[in-house]
């Protein structure tokens, strides 16, 4: 029994997905919810699992299993642009279906509870930029991260424009943005990494989905603490951090404080034991 007890966090998790799925079914008398939000927080309480048990790869593991179901499954089968555009489409088309409750769940208010996991476990994005050489970024951080109000300003100019100017077949050019979005965030988050020898730059500086994580990040619920007593300030925590987040303080303050994606880098390096979840 008390070796069970371990894996009681993958249980909350899959509870918490599930209580979602079973919600939305009910609501929206839609069967897809059920299915969408089960099939989620079974690969997000599968792959808590195997971390549980220390296999090393098991985040990326969750994020492939998200990332391309959402990408793959939702986005190129069955035509539901997820991206930020397709998210302003639905909210300004009044349609409370697909991006919008995604969005809601994952990006707008999950983040009061699970803070950037949506960022560390399932965005499509990273789950390539991931897989890249540059694990731990250089330096410091760059001055850039204006960048994502631009893209996210222009995100809601562009949708806002097609609605303005009655332009038809919005459909088809939401799932073509769809696809020609998600080849640019690929190659601009490929580049970014070579050049700033930072597989996360692209998250760091152009991501306009960061908009909506951050706020809700900075009262997250699941956070990195220090126990200060234990800590020996070796620094290690903050040099394997991949969004350099100042996780020797335990302020909400903290620099960086609303970057962290929960990947957990940290607490697997401390010599002491001294961070945790
Ligand atoms: S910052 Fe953007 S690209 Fe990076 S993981 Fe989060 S949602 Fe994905
Ligand atoms: S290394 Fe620690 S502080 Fe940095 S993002 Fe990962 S969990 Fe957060
Ligand atoms: S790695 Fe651990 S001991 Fe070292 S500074 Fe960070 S919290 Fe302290």
């Amino acid at each position: 029994m008390n070796g069970l007890k371990k894996y009681i966090p993958a249980l909350i998790m899959f509870l918490f997905f599930e209580a979602v799925a079973v919600t939305l079914w009910l609501a929206l008398d839609n069967l897809f919810y059920l299915f969408n939000f089960t099939y989620i927080g079974g690969f997000v309480a599968f792959g808590l699992c195997l971390y549980i048990k220390k296999y090393r790869n098991a985040r990326l593991i969750i994020q492939l299993g998200v990332g391309l179901y959402m990408l793959v499954y939702l986005g190129l089968t069955h035509s539901e642009n997820m991206q930020i555009e397709g998210f302003w489409y639905y909210l300004f088309s009044g349609v409370f279906e697909a991006a919008v409750i995604h969005y809601a769940v994952a990006k707008i208010f999950g983040p009061f509870f699970f803070g950037r996991g949506w960022c560390g476990y399932a965005c499509w994005t990273a789950m390539i930029l991931d897989l890249l050489p540059y694990k731990q970024p250089e330096g410091e951080r760059k001055k850039l991260g204006f960048i994502r109000y631009l893209v996210f300003g222009l995100s809601l100019v562009f949708v806002g424009a097609l609605f303005l100017l009655h332009i038809p077949e919005l459909d088809r050019i939401m799932f073509w943005s769809f696809i020609i979005g998600n080849a640019l965030y690929y190659a601009a988050g490929i580049i970014l990494a070579a050049v700033f020898q930072d597989n996360r730059a692209f998250c760091k500086y152009i991501c306009p989905v960061t908009v909506f994580l951050k706020p809700a990040s900075y009262f997250s619920y699941l956070r990195i603490r220090v126990d200060e007593e234990v800590c020996v300030s070796c620094g290690k925590c903050r040099k394997v951090c991949p969004m350099n987040v100042d996780v020797m303080s335990n302020s909400r303050k903290r620099k960086n404080a609303t970057e962290c994606i929960l990947c957990m880098k940290c607490v697997e390096q401390c010599p002491v034991k001294a961070l945790k979840l």
